[in-house]
């Protein structure tokens, strides 16, 4: 397996990972998605609301604000010796206290620990009118994001296969096809098409290139072909925020290795017995 990354900055990871299969890369994509603890908002005590908002509505936006995480610091409530009751280890409290005319934003949300603050400041998270007054205290714990999406760490996490472009020999360099392709990955030249150096993985494989090429009255079978490689994934990893997108994809992976250990282990035990 090799992986070559092509953007890695704090919110955003492009990469292509080679040499693993389909049920490989969607694994890992959902490990990404589903098994990377982030904070959020869980409970929350609602003092005075005389906002347009119901008190669960609230509750619920606050939950989707993206707050900075730190796994070293904060642990899951289930892990923790307080027993469901709530301590500085497994729980991060915010206060927010706004009154209008205002537009309330995730920034007038207060944390005790300024390293679990929303990780945008301008989350839009209700319109105040004059007179108008919200009230709180909320608390958020570690989850993850396969309880509810609001533990999901990633906003976008998706994979396509590498594609694959073959121009055989009866290409005429008509630039039928060049003209046609929507992101700009083909050029023309001395009497053929080629692809523009670096732009392969831009391509979407949405084979209009081939049809122009069809179009242009070559016969059945179009010189330029569109494939993808089985064994060759281009993954687009975006963070919310909460920890940098290359903890999410270390911590994602291991989970992955957790979990075949854990499996080796059962199967170790189920052998073990099988011998005894
Ligand atoms: S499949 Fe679509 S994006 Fe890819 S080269 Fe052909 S026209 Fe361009
Ligand atoms: S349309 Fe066909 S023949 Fe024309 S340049 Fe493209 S691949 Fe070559
Ligand atoms: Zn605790």
């Amino acid at each position: 397996m090799e992986i070559a990354f092509s953007r890695l900055d704090e919110r955003v990871a492009k990469f292509t990972i080679s040499g693993v299969s389909t049920s490989f890369a969607n694994m890992f994509r959902r490990a990404m998605i589903s098994e990377v603890p982030t904070l959020a908002i869980e409970d929350v005590r609602i003092y005075d609301n005389t906002s347009v908002l119901f008190d669960e509505m609230l509750a619920h936006r606050l939950g989707l604000i993206p707050l900075r995480t730190d796994l070293k610091r904060y642990k899951p409530r289930s892990e923790c010796t307080c027993e469901d009751a709530g301590c500085p280890v497994c729980t991060a409290t915010y206060t927010l206290s706004v009154e209008g005319p205002k537009t309330v934003y995730s920034s007038d949300l207060i944390p005790q620990d300024p390293d679990a603050a929303p990780a945008e400041e301008n989350v839009p998270i209700i319109e105040l009118a004059t007179e108008q007054k919200v009230v709180l205290e909320a608390q958020a714990i570690v989850g993850t994001g396969k309880e509810h999406a609001k533990w999901q760490a990633t906003t976008a996490c998706g994979y396509k296969n590498y594609p694959e472009i073959v121009i055989d020999e009866r290409c005429d360099g008509c630039g039928m096809c060049v003209d046609e392709c929507p992101r700009d990955v083909l050029e023309s030249g001395q009497g053929r098409v080629r692809v523009v150096e670096g732009k392969q993985e831009l391509c979407s494989l949405c084979r209009l290139c081939e049809r122009a090429c069809l179009a242009g009255g070559i016969g059945n079978e179009p010189a330029i072909h569109i494939d993808t490689d089985e064994t060759r994934f281009i993954f687009v990893v975006e963070s919310d925020g909460s920890m940098p997108v290359r903890e999410i994809i270390e911590r994602a992976l291991q989970y992955i290795q957790r979990s075949s250990d854990d499996l080796v282990d059962v199967m170790n035990d189920i052998t073990g017995e099988g011998t005894e």
